[in-house]
């Protein structure tokens, strides 16, 4: 279905043929570890994690307020009831509340022995000494069974699945464990991932700029990015474009690293040696997409290492490695690699392209009062352009067969968040 040997054949992959046949490349990984819940966000559950314990684990209240019987309250006439106790949140009150009388209650308190409703306070009239209450006949007349009252186990029930396996932990997911009283969850270990930026022009930030140099950009995307997704990065800098410098470092990398990421080096120009060096050390699965930004992506593997060779232009790196390199990550971290989300919005912008690859365009979203949702892009559509990256927040994606975008058209919009990116 696609070229084995550097893109010999003429027609390029699509986006979705190279997802599809480097997912099948990829196997999550399998090896877990226990981490402690505060250690536990962003990270991938590995097996199903039944709920021990019924939550509430008692009947309780949902309002401050008094617990009686329903049955006690009078819609001819006040009610007064004597108030007998009080159930505080962790503090229950011991013994039955007896028919007739009353006990204080508030947020997340026990329900007593005997009583069926909770009265908020705000409905109670209250002796200054809180020896009694009265309810109006026109509120105890509205009064229904169960009334403020959280049942044992509405929440959770013991014995069903709490969290599925694979789930990318999130705070609240997080906080339903702790919920059972679970300290510690197995998770995924973390892919490690070596990037490497690879150019004779890049500098480190902090450095002088000598002539026709440029201050290295792309590892500051990437590892920004992979430590988003809980991957465990190792930074291996900027490499010369010299095969000896990068054939040995990419060799090294390989043998301890589930995946290897590098920028830069794998188009058709003299220095581009990066391809080449896959290629010797390993072996290339495919080169070179139908998109726009990110044509010449590389995808390979030496040894058991996957390696993805991206192009060098800043915003080919960020483009490909949201739309065709986390789909991977996730998927060998253990979770599923979902599309990313699209919204169908209005485009505020003319564009003019030749239709055969998929393009993406640095965009931004806001809401006309009248017209909706309106997406205009950057000025500046250079793959070098690092300030679209930052004006951006999310990417106008125009599928292959587009020959233009006229304002008013629809357009599809892929917010940053939705790719992990907030
Ligand atoms: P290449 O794919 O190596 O031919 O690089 C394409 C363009 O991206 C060139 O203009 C490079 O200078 C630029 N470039 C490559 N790597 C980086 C980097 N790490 N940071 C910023 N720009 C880069
Ligand atoms: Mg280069």
């Amino acid at each position: 279905m696609f070229p084995t040997d550097c893109g010999s054949s003429d027609r390029l992959l699509t986006l979705g043929e190279a997802i599809t046949a480097a997912l099948k490349a990829v196997q999550p990984i399998r090896e877990s570890e226990p981490v402690p819940l505060m250690e536990a966000f962003n990270r991938v559950l590995a097996s199903d994690l039944p709920a021990r314990l019924d939550v509430p684990p008692h009947d309780n209240s949902a309002m401050d307020g008094f617990a009686l019987y329903l049955a006690d309250a009078r819609s001819d006439e006040p009610t007064r009831l004597p108030v007998v106790g009080q159930a505080l949140a962790g503090h229950p009150y011991r013994g039955v509340v007896p028919r007739g009388a009353a006990a204080r209650i508030t947020t997340g308190g026990v329900i007593p022995d005997g009583p069926d409703v909770v009265v908020m306070q705000e409905q109670c009239l209250i002796a200054s000494d809180e020896s009694w209450i009265e309810i109006e006949p026109q509120i105890a007349a509205r009064l229904k069974s169960g009334e403020n009252i959280r049942r044992r186990g509405e929440d959770v029930r013991a014995g069903t699945v709490l969290l599925p396996r694979g789930l990318r932990l999130r705070p609240q997911d997080v906080a339903l464990a702790a919920g059972q009283g679970i300290a510690a969850l197995d998770v995924i270990r973390r892919p490690r991932v070596a990037v490497a930026s690879t150019g004779d022009e890049l500098r480190e930030p902090g450095m002088e700029l000598s002539p026709g140099a440029i201050y290295e950009t792309n590892r500051y995307v990437l590892i920004g990015l992979l430590r988003r997704l809980g991957c465990a990065v190792t930074d291996l800098g900027i490499l010369r474009d010299d095969r000896d410098i990068v054939l040995p470092a990419l060799r090294e990398a390989a043998t301890s690293h589930d995946v290897l990421l590098t920028s830069g080096g794998v188009s058709v120009g003299t220095a581009d040696l990066v391809k080449d060096v896959i290629a010797e050390l390993g072996r290339i699965e495919f080169w070179r997409l139908a998109v726009k930004p990110g044509k010449p992506v590389t995808f390979g593997r030496i040894q058991d290492c996957v390696v993805l060779g991206l192009p060098g232009n800043p915003v080919s790196v960020m483009v490909s490695f949201l739309l065709f390199a986390r789909p991977l990550l996730l998927k060998l971290m253990g979770t599923e690699p979902a599309e990313p989300s699209r919204l169908r919005v209005m485009a505020d912008f003319a564009f003019r392209r030749k239709p055969g690859r998929r393009e993406w365009l640095r965009a931004r979203l806001r809401l006309d009062p009248a017209r909706g949702p309106l997406a205009s892009i950057y000025p500046n559509n250079s793959s070098g352009a690092v300030s679209s990256l930052s004006w951006a927040d999310g990417l106008v994606e125009l599928p292959e067969d587009c020959a233009g975008v006229a304002p008013g058209d629809a357009v599809d919009y892929l917010p940053f968040s939705g790719l992990g990116v907030e």
